[in-house]
C-alpha cells in the first residue's frame, strides 16, 4: 500500500513555482477578502498567505467587519476586478448569513477567479474545455499524475456533489476518460457502488463513512473530508480501509496541502493569460 503524500508533492511543486515566477519575472498579486473572524478561515488564510508569499507572490488580506453590508463586499470585488496589480481574488468562505457567497464570488471576473468558481470556469470543465479548475479538484488531479495513476477506463465513485468539489471533480474525471458514478446523501445502498470502484473519492465530511467492507481489494482511496474527532483531524475513510488500498491519501497530509498549492498554480495560469 502506498500513502499518497500531498505534503511531499506540494514541496516539489512549490520549488518549481518559485523558479518559474523568478525565471519568467511574473509580477503576481493576490487579494484575499475575509469577512469577520472565523477561526478555521483564519488558519486557511494564514496558510494561503504563507505559501504564496514564499514563492514570490504579493499577497494581501483585506479583512472586513462581520457586519459589513453585501453591497460593500460587491463594491470591493468590483474595485479589485479593475486593479491591474491584482492577478487573483479569493473570497474566503464561509461568509456571515446576510451575505450571499455564490452571488458575490460569481462577481469576481473570470480573469481573476483563482478558486475557479465562476460560471464560465465551472462550465468549461463540463464542456471539456477546461480553464481555471477549482483548487481542490486540480490538486487531486495532480496527485493522480504525481503517482502515475492512469484514469482511463477506471470505475470511479465520487461521493459528494458540491459545486466546489464533487461535481467539478466528476466532470474533470469524465474528461480524462474515467467512468464516473456520483453519490450523495440520497444514494441508496452506496456500498453497491463503492464495492465495484477502482477509485473511491469521498468529499463529504463524515468520519468513517467509508469502511473496509465497502471497498474492493487494491482500491485507490482519495479522502477529501476534513473532520475533527477528539481534537484530531481525520478524513472520511476508516483506518481499516488502508489494509485494502493500493494507494490512499491520508488526512492530514493528503489532499489538503495540494489545495493551497493549486492557488499558486492557478495564479500563474491567470498571470500568463
Ligand atoms: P458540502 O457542500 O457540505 O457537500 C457534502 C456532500 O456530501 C453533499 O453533496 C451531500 O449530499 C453529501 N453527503 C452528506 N452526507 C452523506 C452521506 N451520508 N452519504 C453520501 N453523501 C453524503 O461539502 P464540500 O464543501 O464539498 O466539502 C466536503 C468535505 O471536504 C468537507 O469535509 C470539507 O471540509 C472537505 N474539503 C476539503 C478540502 C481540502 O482541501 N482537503 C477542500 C474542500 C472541502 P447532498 O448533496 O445530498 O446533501
Amino acid at each position: 500500500m502506498i500513502i499518497i503524500s500531498g505534503t511531499e508533492t506540494r514541496k516539489k511543486l512549490l520549488e518549481d513555482y518559485k523558479k518559474t515566477i523568478e525565471k519568467e519575472n511574473l509580477d503576481i498579486g493576490l487579494s484575499i477578502i475575509q469577512v469577520g473572524d472565523n477561526p478555521s478561515s483564519n488558519t486557511y488564510i494564514r496558510n494561503k498567505l504563507k505559501y504564496t508569499t514564499e514563492v514570490g507572490i504579493k499577497s494581501e488580506l483585506i479583512k472586513l467587519d462581520e457586519d459589513v453590508s453585501e453591497e460593500k463586499v460587491i463594491k470591493l470585488i468590483k474595485k479589485l476586478n479593475k486593479d491591474p496589480k491584482v492577478t487573483g481574488i479569493i473570497l474566503q468562505s464561509p461568509l456571515p448569513a446576510h451575505i450571499d457567497f455564490t452571488k458575490c464570488a460569481r462577481l469576481i471576473s473570470d480573469e481573476k477567479d483563482v478558486d475557479g468558481f465562476s460560471e464560465e470556469n465551472l462550465f468549461s470543465i463540463r464542456d471539456n474545455n477546461e480553464k481555471i479548475i477549482p483548487c481542490t479538484v486540480k490538486g487531486i488531479l495532480r496527485l493522480f499524475e504525481a503517482y502515475d495513476i492512469n484514469l482511463e477506463g477506471k470505475n470511479v465513485v465520487v461521493i459528494g456533489r458540491s459545486n466546489i468539489v464533487g461535481r467539478p471533480l466528476a466532470d474533470a474525471l469524465i474528461n480524462r476518460n474515467a467512468t464516473v458514478t456520483l453519490c450523495h446523501s440520497k444514494t441508496k445502498d452506496m456500498k453497491e457502488h463503492t464495492k465495484r470502484a477502482d477509485i473511491v473519492v469521498s468529499a463529504v465530511g463524515k468520519p468513517k463513512l467509508i469502511t473496509k467492507g465497502m471497498v474492493k481489494k487494491d482500491f485507490i482511496g482519495i479522502d477529501v473530508g476534513i473532520n475533527v474527532v477528539n481534537g484530531k483531524l481525520v478524513g472520511d475513510f476508516a483506518k481499516n480501509t488502508y489494509e485494502k488500498a493500493s494507494f490512499i491519501t491520508p488526512v492530514p497530509g493528503g489532499v489538503g496541502p495540494m489545495t493551497v498549492a493549486m492557488i499558486i498554480d492557478n495564479l500563474i495560469e491567470l498571470k500568463r493569460k
